[in-house]
């Protein structure tokens, strides 16, 4: 385990463990799975040293969890969904929850935190476009294409779910 990468040292030191057999396990301050690729190389590491030795990187952000105890259905018009990048018509029958405040929740609608995530294989495809420094853009392509759900897939999925509202998720995650 290797707390945290922020220079070039520590991350030849975890590479080199991984590239000689061992299950390293870190982390890099980033926005996403695909800025962590960047960091790496902003750090000075040559894309093909890492690629070698990289599986795959997860990315995750905690949202707030809407109070059981003052959860309430909420309706938002069709203007509000496109905002948010959603499609009204798909959306349609989704019930969104919100936190009106209550004692239980200091009046702040939450209670708890729930984790989103999204995981990026580093499928061989990928990992030659690393190598040859295409751009993020064409890596989410691919990776989407590949079936990798990003963060703010997995935040609308806890809306779907109830867990969290549209507004905590607008804040936490980008609309692409
Ligand atoms: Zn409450």
């Amino acid at each position: 385990m290797v707390g945290e990468i922020r220079d070039q040292e520590t991350a030849q030191i975890a590479i080199n463990s991984a590239l000689t057999g061992h299950l390293v396990f870190t982390t890099v301050h980033a926005n996403n799975v695909t800025d962590v690729i960047g960091r790496f190389i902003n750090m000075g590491v040559e894309p093909y040293n890492f690629v070698s030795a990289l599986n795959c990187i997860m990315a995750q952000r905690l949202v707030r969890v809407i109070c059981e105890s003052c959860k309430k259905q909420v309706h938002y018009s069709p203007e509000v969904l496109k905002e948010s990048g959603l499609d009204p018509a798909e959306w349609a029958d989704v019930i969104f929850y919100e936190g009106t405040g209550c004692l239980e929740c200091s009046g702040s609608g939450f209670r708890g935190r729930s984790a989103i995530t999204e995981l990026l294989d580093l499928s061989d495809h990928i990992r030659e476009m690393i190598i040859n420094r295409r751009p993020t853009s064409e890596i989410k392509r691919v990776a989407r294409e590949e079936g990798m759900s990003f963060l703010r897939d997995s935040g609308l999925a806890k809306i779907r779910a109830g867990v969290t509202t549209l507004r905590e998720i607008n804040k936490v995650t980008f609309l692409d």
